[in-house]
């Protein structure tokens, strides 16, 4: 596999020319988050990926995690790249400098997290879970807990896990029966076992810090009966650090993420103490899977680019049959496989998702910033409402269409692909756990079909539509001949989006199993619209950027352009099947016969 090099020329056309990334700076403690600093800091992370995370990559799939003695050890090169990591502070990029952190904007995060990604998904795994933690803690937990628990995250020093799974209850947390009995002095006494937890024990750090769903006795059945437990693997007592009754029984052996430890976790009278509220541990843990499903849709995205990247270079150097025309490279014994339509239909299939996709994340993620900080209560409000909209769209569509691209990047490589040698099979096995952690997407499109888009009597979703039916008005009406082949298209995905949705709210209030047999379908029509007008907005932004440079910039924009060509042209079509699909109604779905299966 080619060295990864990080997409820095593409996060600052995202971020700072399609979107207004410089925004970030006039929102309160964000001041010093200006264009030069953000540059220099996707810049360093990018090298620290490609110099030192990527060369773990197979390590880690090819060592995995071990239990011993009772301690999980993970692969040579792992502690050594955690290290690396902690003293250069970006385990806390973007906490809150009261506990340490260097306090820049959660979208900045996002944007330093897809090199890491890229370059090793198992070992982002332990950077991503510690802020998960950090945020449910430092939204929800009381100020004692915060000044205990957050520094330790922040620095590093201690990593953090999210452990909602058990044998029984995996989408159904509210079948969860670990429980936690009240000890009187503020402590709970939880007990239970949970299951594919990841990051759930490791020798990164000194300690970990698992956020926990627990029951009480007298709680509410279901989910309404769920409480969030900080428990730490070692309790601080007297100074000291001491066991906690917490145990990794076992490791999974996966598919994928191989260097990822994922655990089976006992607690036994484990000491913990209540995050937020009793009984209201789902809205704690909410605050963590919503950035956690939005940092999972930056997974898929993050693996095509790895896939793109190792793809590219392979069909510029394999040289296979000539050229349909005639050869292209005569003096060669056969063309490089990157003349062949079927190869470069891959290779922009590939490109086009990835460069669309990064921008549909930007804008979710600049939106949680504004949410979070903005000091207008209407433009918050706003923000909150597009992110969260976004957000499963973000993490499902992205990750199946980065398990779709990762699976193109094999078929460019051939038999070579298959084999372990180039690494992409591995980028395969890896993207795989990306649709279904987080929720799975089946779950991510019920969110949208049932939660997000009647939210507020369609609040949410007119986010979304208006500037998307502003945008396309104003360039009907302009009728840029350069603009018009790129327009229509889009203009015709989001009349589809549109119908769609009114039908769904008008069959799925009359019968909820139409909502469930269309949100799959729903979900990426829903991704392919949106990526269709980010195109449009990149086409539009490329047009005037490409006249008025030269060179290597000049042929950035160029290749947005044609980018952009082949996304409405060779894409956003399958925005037809979709639409039809979601029309059909469930009849062909739940009126097959529950024996016949
Ligand atoms: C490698 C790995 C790492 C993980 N890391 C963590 C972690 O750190 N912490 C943690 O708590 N968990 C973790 N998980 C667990 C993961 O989140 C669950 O596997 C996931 O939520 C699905 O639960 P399940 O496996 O029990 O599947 P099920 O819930 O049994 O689902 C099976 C199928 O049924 C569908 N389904 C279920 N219910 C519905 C419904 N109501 N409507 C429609 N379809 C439905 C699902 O979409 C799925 O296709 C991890 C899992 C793996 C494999």
């Amino acid at each position: 596999m080619p060295e990864y090099q990080a997409p820095l020329r593409d996060l600052r056309f995202v971020y700072y020319e399609l979107f207004d990334g410089e925004s970030l700076t006039a929102l309160p403690g964000y001041e010093e988050a200006t264009p030069d600093l953000v540059e220099a800091v996707l810049e360093e992370i990018g090298k620290i990926s490609s110099e030192v995370l990527q060369p773990l990559n197979k390590v880690g799939d090819e060592e995995g995690c071990r239990i011993e003695d009772g301690h999980v050890r993970t692969a040579t090169g792992f502690k050594e790249a955690w290290d690396l990591l902690r003293e250069g502070g970006w385990m806390g990029l973007s906490a809150d400098p009261e506990y340490g952190g260097q306090g820049m904007p959660y979208a900045i995060g996002v944007a330093a997290s897809e090199p890491m990604i890229s370059a090793n998904l198992a070992f982002s795994m332990y950077v991503f879970l510690t802020h998960g933690a950090y945020d449910a803690l430092a939204h929800h937990g009381s100020d004692e807990l915060k000044a205990a628990f957050l520094p330790h995250l922040v620095d590093g020093s201690w990593a953090g896990t999210m452990c909602l799974t058990e044998p029984q209850a995996g989408t159904d947390l509210g079948l969860v029966s670990t429980r936690a009995i009240d000890a009187g002095d503020g402590a709970y006494e939880i007990t239970g076992s949970k299951i594919f937890i990841s990051a759930g024990d490791h020798d990164l750090t000194d300690n970990v810090v698992h956020l926990i769903l627990a029951r009480m006795p007298d709680a509410p059945p279901g989910i309404k009966g769920i409480s969030m437990f900080l428990v730490p693997k070692l309790r601080p007592e007297g100074g000291r650090l001491v066991p906690n009754g917490v145990t990794c029984v076992s490791l999974e052996h996966k598919m994928g993420i191989s260097g990822s430890s994922t655990c089976v976790i006992a607690f036994e009278d484990s000491v913990g103490y209540l995050i937020g509220e009793p009984n209201k541990g789902m809205r704690a843990m909410f605050t963590m899977m919503n950035a956690a499903r939005l940092h999972v849709g930056v997974q898929g995205l993050a693996i095509a680019e790895a896939a793109y990247q190792a793809a590219a270079a392979f069909a510029r150097e394999r040289l296979q049959g000539r050229a349909l025309t005639g050869p292209k490279f005569p003096n060669l014994e056969a063309d490089p496989i990157l003349v062949h339509p079927d190869v470069r239909r891959m290779l922009l299939s590939m490109r086009a998702f990835t460069e669309g996709a990064r921008a549909l994340t930007a804008w979710a993620a600049l939106e949680i910033d504004h949410a979070r900080s903005h000091p207008d209560p209407a433009r918050r409000e706003a923000a909150d409402d597009l992110a969260s909209l976004l957000t499963p769209v973000v993490k499902a569509f992205q990750t199946d269409l980065g398990f779709e691209m990762a699976n193109l990047a094999l078929q460019v490589h051939g038999g070579y692909g298959y084999v372990r040698e180039y690494g992409v099979e591995q980028l395969v096995r890896d993207a795989r756990i990306t649709q279904i952690y987080e929720g799975t997407n089946g779950i991510q499109a019920l969110d949208l079909v049932g939660r997000k888009l009647p939210a507020h009597m369609g609040r949410y979703l007119r986010r979304f539509f208006h500037p998307v039916a502003a945008f396309l008005e104003a360039e009907q009406a302009t009728a840029d001949p350069a603009m018009a082949e790129l327009v229509a298209p889009v203009a015709k995905a989001f009349d589809r989006l549109q119908r769609a949705t009114a039908w769904l709210a008008q069959e799925g209030m009359k019968d909820p199993d139409q909502a469930g047999a269309a949100a799959t379908d729903y979900l990426h029509l829903f991704g392919y619209t949106a990526l269709g007008y980010l195109w449009a907005r990149m086409a539009k932004l490329a047009l005037a950027k490409e006249a008025e440079t030269t060179g290597e910039e000049a042929a950035f924009y160029q290749a947005k352009l044609a980018t952009a060509r082949f996304y409405v042209q060779r894409m956003l079509p399958r925005s037809g099947a979709l639409f039809a699909t979601v029309l059909s109604g469930s009849g062909a779905i739940m009126d097959f016969p529950d024996e016949a299966f």
